[in-house]
């Protein structure tokens, strides 16, 4: 069999090699239109913004929800594909038969870092550039997002066993209240008289939610000095 030329080995994300010509950035510009003005309005019930769709668009750990921007991650992944892929293609090239698979496992962990890096470095200037033109409430939804544990609701196996299973409408309202915005289907006014959003109902002294919110952390102090 005659050696393939690169170009036209493609690595997947299991490892194995494929044959087929590196997808090209007017390819992905259909699935990104679909995404922006059908995906995501179902996802979420409303229409974002160029920035929101940036945003939305990072990895749940930098304040967005891992939504990919195929045309802005094509080249970098076909890139990275090369990458990862080098050592088996000038095995293939050279046609050879024996190989030490731990030595390939090796070479191929440490492109892995090399990438994880890259990712990284990637994603934190495109946070960066997002923060640099967003409003203040967006900035701050950012910042509280990258904290520790802060995003892990969005990228946890949902499990009944665990309560990490999420309902459409909680769903909705889980991302609303992560980037401030306003839930649907609120009340233009409290029943108390004041006007009525998320930061109301939270405030609000009639209906006795504060009372729950106290009794609850009361509840759970009681629980670990038991324990
Ligand atoms: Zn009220």
């Amino acid at each position: 069999m005659p050696p393939l030329p690169p170009s036209l080995i493609v690595c997947s994300d299991n490892g194995s090699l494929s044959l087929g010509r590196c997808p090209v950035l007017p390819t992905f510009r259909p699935l990104e239109a679909e995404i922006r003005t059908t995906f995501i309005p179902a996802l979420l019930r409303r229409n974002v913004n160029d920035l929101e769709r940036d945003l939305l668009g990072l990895p749940a750990r930098y304040g967005g929800m891992g939504i990919l921007d195929p045309t802005l991650e094509c080249d970098f992944a076909h890139a990275n594909s090369l990458l990862i892929s080098a050592p088996l293609v000038r095995l293939i090239l050279r046609q050879e038969s024996d190989f030490d698979p731990v030595e390939l496992e090796i070479s191929t962990k440490e492109i892995r870092k090399h990438i994880d890096k890259l990712c990284d470095e990637k994603y934190k200037e495109r946070a960066r550039n997002i923060s640099l033109h967003a409003t203040e409430e967006i900035k701050q939804s950012m910042k509280l997002s990258t904290e520790k544990g802060a995003s892990s609701w969005l990228t946890c196996i949902p499990s009944f066993e665990h309560g990490t299973i999420l309902h459409k409408g909680d769903f909705v309202d889980a991302v609303s209240l992560r980037y401030g915005w306003r839930l649907s289907d609120l009340p233009a006014n409290c029943a108390c008289g004041a006007s009525f959003d998320v930061r109301h109902a939270l405030d609000c002294k009639l209906g006795g939610y504060r009372t729950i919110q106290h009794n609850e952390v009361r509840d759970l102090l009681a629980q670990w000095v038991i324990l």
